[in-house]
């Protein structure tokens, strides 16, 4: 088995995206307390999404991974976790009850705080006077409110990540255990603003058609486990090494080592250098793992990436997420997977199309247009159908409350709108009525 390396090795590779923490002792007394916190989630965890995402490797299942661009501390409140962990419910619901296949269920959840930025520093005019100060790097390095002491990186954060995903994990697991992910309840998550929508009332009719169908197999003597409860997965971005070095364990079971800090983590565009740290790290945990890849990658590139980051060729272990944009995927996309699957390397493949589509509105704030987001997995899903291979799942950013913050969809919200509910302190996120309508279109789309 290979060792993990130490963290001074890792940072000795000059990793991508870190923070400059002022206090080098107050990292390492954060990095001692959370080596000694327990897993938040468990190695055998880990093992079973493993097997599922084989699964989708295998073009047996579809994986619907979203959530929140950055997660907030403020925002671990029970009202919100409920809410995004309905909207991914309905969207699983519609999935696969439209598509007839098994859908695999992560959130960007439970430890999405930290972020990359394109920029280190952000300028805003604050009473008539540029002022530029440090980019907000999620609340796992940093404060949003734009002042000096808020942006300088605070250690103490990385303790409230493990804090804030333990509390959000507890929340998520009563949730999906305890009676509110029961199939019966399919009707009483359509509520409020929704219902009246018009992906709403399909989604209505559809509860119905699986009501009839509960009842009928109850009528028969048929009431399997799998009615009750669901299994959903934890995912995040592997970005900061000091959290993720820190969460890194061996397993009593296997000796192996996993990243308990959540089921499922990725590795950024902007951070997936083939020598790099993060690479470096994640070659050698047990965990499922997945590669944002954007519109420069390059067939050899992701051919190097699987080769470093799953030399067994283990499926189920590595996705590739793809982020191209809608005008670049149906281009770009094709030579990677002919090359990918030429070689006969396993991984399974989704598509992120929230991230090559971002663009800031005359308003100033950054949004994404509903229809691109479309297009681009329509056109994710016509580059696997012409080459035989299988569109394996997506990857999207949204909330389950009523925001405004990308353009389009059936509500159609125009940019002059997004001022009137614009809440994330990142990148912009589907409302739930619009990932209800995404959750319809993908259902066409996987059922033709
Ligand atoms: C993200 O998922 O929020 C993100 C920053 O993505 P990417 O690494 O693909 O830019
Ligand atoms: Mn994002």
């Amino acid at each position: 088995m290979s060792t993990v390396p130490t963290l001074e090795q890792l940072h000795a590779l000059g990793p991508a995206q870190q923070p400059s923490y002022p206090d080098s002792a107050a990292v390492a007394a954060a990095v001692q307390r959370l080596r000694t916190a327990p897993p938040l989630v468990f190695a055998g965890e880990c093992d079973e999404l493993k097997e599922k995402i084989a699964a989708v490797t295998r073009g047996e299942a579809f994986m619907l991974q979203g959530g929140d661009c950055a997660e907030t501390f403020d925002g671990v409140t029970a009202d919100n976790v409920r809410n995004k962990l309905r909207v991914l419910l309905q969207m699983a619901v519609v999935l696969t009850y439209a598509a007839s296949v098994p859908v695999v269920k992560v959130g960007r959840i439970a430890g999405q705080y930290a972020k990359p930025r394109s920029k280190d520093m952000e300028t805003r005019v604050v009473a008539g006077e540029e002022v530029t100060l440090p980019a907000y790097r999620g609340d796992a390095v940093n404060g949003y409110e734009f002042t000096p002491e808020a942006r300088i990186p605070d250690p103490q954060r990385l303790v409230d990540v493990y804090n804030s995903s333990a509390a959000t994990l507890n929340l998520v697991r009563a949730f999906v255990t305890g009676g509110y992910a029961d199939l019966r309840q399919v009707h009483t998550w359509n509520t409020d603003f929704v219902k009246s929508s018009a992906a709403g009332q399909r989604y209505e009719a559809v509860a119905s058609e699986i009501d009839r169908a509960l009842t009928f197999m109850r009528a028969i003597g048929a009431d399997p486990d799998e009615f009750h409860r669901v299994d959903f997965h934890s995912s995040h971005e592997a970005l900061v090494l000091e959290y993720e070095h820190a969460m890194t364990r061996i397993d009593s079971r296997t000796q192996q080592p996993y990243d308990v800090s959540g089921h499922f983590v990725w590795i950024g565009e902007r951070t997936r250098q083939l020598d790099g740290a993060h690479v470096e790290l994640l070659s050698h945990i047990k965990n499922p793992i997945g590669v944002k890849l954007g519109p420069t990658t390059s067939p050899d590139d992701a051919l190097a990436l699987a080769a470093k980051l799953n030399p067994q060729n283990e499926a189920g272990r590595l996705t590739f997420i793809t982020r191209f944009g809608a005008g670049k995927i149906r281009e770009g996309l094709p030579p990677l997977i002919e090359k990918v699957t030429a070689e006969g390397v396993q991984v399974a493949w989704i598509c992120d199309p929230m991230h090559g589509n971002t663009f800031e509105a005359s308003s100033g704030y950054k949004t994404r247009r509903f229809d691109d987001v479309i297009d681009e997995v329509q056109g994710f899903f016509d580059v696997h159908r012409a080459l035989g291979t299988w569109p394996g799942g997506v990857h999207v950013e949204l909330t389950g409350d009523d925001v405004t913050e990308c353009v389009g969809g059936g509500e159609e919200l125009a940019e002059i709108d997004l001022g009137n509910r614009y809440e994330s302190v990142c990148d912009p996120r589907l409302n739930r009525v619009q990932s209800l309508e995404l959750s319809f279109l993908v259902a066409e789309m996987l059922r033709k």
